[in-house]
């Protein structure tokens, strides 16, 4: 299940109880918005190099954001890695303009993995991830390549294994 269509859903419930409590005037207001979505945040977004605002929500405790359907995704797939004996850990995931400026300068100068011109990865669009394996085993690695599909992921950049997206 999709918490964020439970989280939609409750939204609509709420304005449908608002609307019918409210007196039969000519124009019924939209209902003020409810406190923050607690699935997350808006945040700037690029994908394919168009800017966009995406809601992102945290998928670790080291801070990893993911939009929300991804997130959703990702969660599952990774709770089923761990069923498995395979521990799904995120190197990176959503990055800010501003990340994937410094990361590709870093490419630039040699000093960094291959990287996209800032506004053109899909890390700024909170759906990719990068997948650390561990050491010598790619366990992380050969399990996504059995099951990651099952989640929507698939692998887009062929020279880097650790690299997966959400579609
Ligand atoms: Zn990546």
């Amino acid at each position: 299940m999709n918490p964020g269509a439970l989280l939609i859903g409750g939204v609509i419930a709420l304005a449908l109880v608002s609307r019918s409590a409210s007196s039969p005037a000519a124009y019924d207001a939209p209902a003020a918005p409810p406190t923050p979505a607690p699935a997350g945040e808006f945040v700037d977004g690029w994908v394919n190099g168009v800017q966009s605002s995406i809601q992102v929500a945290d998928v670790d405790e080291k801070g990893h954001q993911l939009r929300v359907d991804a997130a959703a995704a990702f969660i599952a797939m990774r709770a089923a890695a761990a069923a498995a004996g395979v521990a799904l850990v995120l190197n990176s995931a959503y990055r800010t303009y501003a990340e994937q400026l410094r990361l590709f300068n870093l490419y630039l100068a040699g000093e960094g993995n291959l990287a996209a011109p800032p506004g053109h990865s899909n890390h700024e669009g909170g759906i990719a991830v990068d997948v650390e394996s561990a050491e010598g085993t790619n366990a992380a690695f050969h399990w996504m390549t059995a099951n990651a599909a099952d989640y929507g992921f698939r692998r887009t950049v062929s020279p880097e294994p650790w690299h997966w997206e959400f579609a």
